[in-house]
């Protein structure tokens, strides 16, 4: 555990910042919203996931053990808020003519494999939706049993005005005024199911065409969206757990809805800190899938995309999204992905230098006091990019280093390497480029050598010699041994 420490969070519930304390003595629980497997993530998304990888790595760095909890929503988020509209992976498999599950194993795949290039660390747990019918069929029953919920013609709804009655508050997140709430919107047309335009469908019964269905005391159907988070986090973290995040977007109704379900259920406050991470923009608008302004992450990879002058590293783009503090609004642009390259590849060059940082006898640096004031920074509610300004102020002291103006001496010469590396590996999740290139140069070579040893089977030789020439040009010799073909550069 690193010691003195003194992590604030702020909590969008209060509006405040407030002490962290944890729940349980044996682990920090988080939950985070994960993804709707209906299309591919967009960089807005990857904001929002890759802040809370980076609130999973410092509780890590601080020592505490973190049971991350993030889920993936493979049933009943539909295509508007509203309690109609078509489910939205229903919607794709109809389009695609595919089976539900084969649009939810392909962007489960594709999302895990973005992320993976983000070095997001996955999560402790990863429950989906369907997998957790039972339970939430159980907590629909407690709902009912407790007079928070209401069948009707087969759906099950919240009842927001009882639950408001009994002296809670639902709004109470994104403060909104239930009285406003029901004064804004339009009355219902006399053939709603709900009583009340905010009451939320917990259960949906399917009409006929409705390829996802499932038995129930109710109807065949469906489970509301709101409800699998708060059945999937009192499973794994308890009726009461430390951290829940997601984007700003989802406070209302999804999260609000949320309290009010663990509430009515449990009858006890389910979240002690509720996170927001506020929205990735793109010419001044949000990121989202409804409007199209979306970057696809490998697009920006790759540069195969009209925005962007070329493609960047997932590093660089990491960088640049940390070098925002997670509730600030991020404008993504090609000028500014160029700015964060240039003081990414700065941070990295002067932190491989370390190694041959001259040693002296006495120090002249205090590196401790710069190792404390970049705790305090990410003590701070998580900010990166004050962090990041601290290790540019370490920067500058390997520079002074190098150049003779500044002494170290060889213990505090390893401190300052253990926390460069603790910062910006651990922390930050930021990886070297160098470490990942020759990684993926290698993947490739195994593919080139085979493809090689299968040409000189057929006897196929111009083929074999054309690799080996190509590859010789550009600096890569191979070498047939005995134990088979190495690489080595030149
Ligand atoms: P979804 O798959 O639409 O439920 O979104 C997954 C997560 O990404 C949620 O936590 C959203 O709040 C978040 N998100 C969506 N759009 C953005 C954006 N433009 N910037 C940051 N986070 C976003
Ligand atoms: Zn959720």
């Amino acid at each position: 555990m690193v010691e003195n420490h003194n992590l604030k969070i702020y909590n969008s519930l209060q509006g405040e910042k407030e002490k962290f304390e944890s729940i349980h003595p044996e682990f920090v629980g988080m939950y985070v919203c994960g993804p709707t497997v209906y299309s591919h993530v967009h960089l807005g998304n990857v904001r929002t996931f890759m802040s809370f990888d980076v609130v999973f790595r410092y509780l890590k760095h601080l020592g505490y053990k973190v049971r991350y909890v993030r889920n993936i929503t493979d049933v009943g988020h539909l295509e508007s808020d509203a309690d109609t509209g078509e489910d939205k992976i229903s919607k794709k498999a109809r389009l695609e003519q595919l089976e539900p599950m084969e649009i939810v194993q392909q962007y489960s795949n594709d999302f895990h494999q973005v992320l993976n290039q983000f070095n997001c660390i996955p999560p402790s747990v990863e429950p989906t939706a369907t997998g957790h019918l039972i339970e939430q069929i159980e907590c629909i029953k407690t709902l009912l049993d407790k007079g928070f919920a209401y069948e009707s013609n087969g759906s099950v709804y919240f009842d927001v005005k009882k639950y408001n009655a009994e002296g809670y508050h639902y709004g109470e997140l994104s403060k909104r005024d239930i009285d406003d709430l029901i004064a804004n919107t339009r009355t219902l047309d006399g053939q709603s199911e709900k009583k009340n335009p905010q009451d939320f469908a917990l259960w949906k019964k399917a009409s006929p065409e409705h390829i996802m269905r499932w038995p129930s005391p109710w109807s065949d159907g469906f489970p509301g969206w709101h409800l699998e988070c708060s059945v999937m986090s009192t499973k794994y973290l308890g009726e009461r757990f430390d951290i829940h995040g997601g984007g700003m977007d989802l406070k209302f109704p999804h999260h609000e809805c949320e309290i009010a379900q663990a509430k009515g259920a449990n009858g006890v406050e389910p979240v002690n800190y509720w996170m927001h991470t506020n929205m990735l923009i793109m010419n001044g608008q949000k990121m989202s899938k409804s409007t199209g302004n979306i970057v696809n992450p490998k697009e920006l990879i790759s540069g195969d995309n009209n925005i962007f002058e070329k493609g960047f590293h997932p590093m660089v783009i990491r960088f640049f999204m940390l070098q925002a503090h997670y509730r600030s609004v991020l404008d993504l642009s090609n000028d500014a992905v160029i700015a964060a390259e240039k003081g990414y590849n700065r941070l990295m060059d002067a932190y491989h230098s370390m190694d041959d940082l001259p040693v002296s006898e006495k120090s002249t640096v205090d590196i401790q006091v710069w190792i404390d004031n970049s705790h305090a920074k990410m003590d701070d509610d998580f900010n990166t990019p004050m962090l990041i300004a601290e290790l540019f102020d370490g920067v500058k002291m390997i520079q002074a280093i190098h150049d003779g103006k500044q002494a170290i001496n060889e213990h505090d010469k390893q401190r300052f390497k253990i926390y460069m590396k603790a910062f910006i590996e651990d922390v930050l999740g930021l990886e070297s480029i160098e470490n990942q290139n020759i990684e993926q140069l290698d993947a490739a070579m195994q593919l080139l050598i085979e493809m090689r040893k299968k040409a000189r089977d057929n006897k196929d030789w111009a083929t074999s010699d054309e690799i080996r020439d190509k590859l010789a040009e550009k600096g890569i010799i191979l070498k047939d041994g005995k134990d088979g073909t190495t690489f080595s550069l030149t």
